[in-house]
């Protein structure tokens, strides 16, 4: 049973991927922490460069509501509230800006029903299920030696990897939306574009590290179903 712990030889390699989203995670910290001390030249909160935006896409009735803790920042599309951490909320850096506006671009790919947030929306709760069932239905098969409950832990799994794999684009996406609505009204001179651009794409960095993790894990999963046969 030990050759099938969370230690057991394939576990080496999940190792780069881990190292590359650690890395992710220090660099989104990093450049978070050093724009967040940058004010924006027009001195706007997140919380006013987020009602801006979402105004000027006739999203009045769209409540902005502050959420505790650090980077908690999101757009929830079940009760299609936007919800920002103080230092976004009430802050008045390129780096609050930059957050609210990537959210906002969230708010707006709802709105426009976006394909791939909808794809992803759709297949959530699968995957978050799938994701937390999947090493116990594979790690049951592996120790009563049933295969077939291997492949349906596999098959599970595969839901949380397709989940991050399109997170991708709505990430992507969401953040080259919130570059363009900084710069077409006005919000940020351009100058200060770049500045916000690089806490987005270190933020797009911890997704893509997710998601290599999610690949390898699965790559992973089939190499212990494999020795089965
Ligand atoms: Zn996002």
């Amino acid at each position: 049973m030990f050759g099938y712990g969370l230690f057991d030889p394939t576990f080496i390699i999940l190792l780069p991927a881990i190292i590359f989203a650690a890395y992710a995670q220090s660099k989104i910290n990093s450049t978070f922490n050093t724009y967040l001390r940058v004010r924006n030249s027009n001195g706007y909160t997140g919380y006013q460069v987020a009602r801006i935006i979402l105004d000027k896409h006739g999203l009045q009735d769209l409540p902005i509501e502050l959420i505790n803790g650090n980077l908690t920042d999101h757009y929830d599309p079940r009760k299609r509230i936007l919800r920002l951490s103080n230092a976004v909320y009430n802050g008045n850096s390129l780096a609050s800006v930059g957050v609210a506006a990537h959210e906002c671009g969230h708010a707006v790919q709802h709105q426009e029903a976006y394909i791939p947030l909808t794809v992803r929306n759709t297949i959530a709760p699968i995957a978050s299920i799938g994701s937390q069932l999947s090493w116990i239905l594979v790690l049951a098969g592996l120790f009563f030696g049933f295969t077939g409950l291997i492949d349906i832990g596999i098959l599970f799994f595969s839901a949380a990897v397709l989940f991050q794999l399109i997170t991708l684009p709505v990430e992507y996406n969401a953040s080259s939306r919130a570059i363009a609505m900084l710069t077409d009204y006005n919000l940020v001179p351009a100058d200060e574009v770049g500045p916000a651009k690089k806490v987005l794409s270190a933020a797009a960095l911890t997704y893509l590290a997710a998601t290599i993790v999610a690949v390898m894990q699965l790559l992973r999963l089939l190499i212990l179903r494999g020795r089965r046969d």
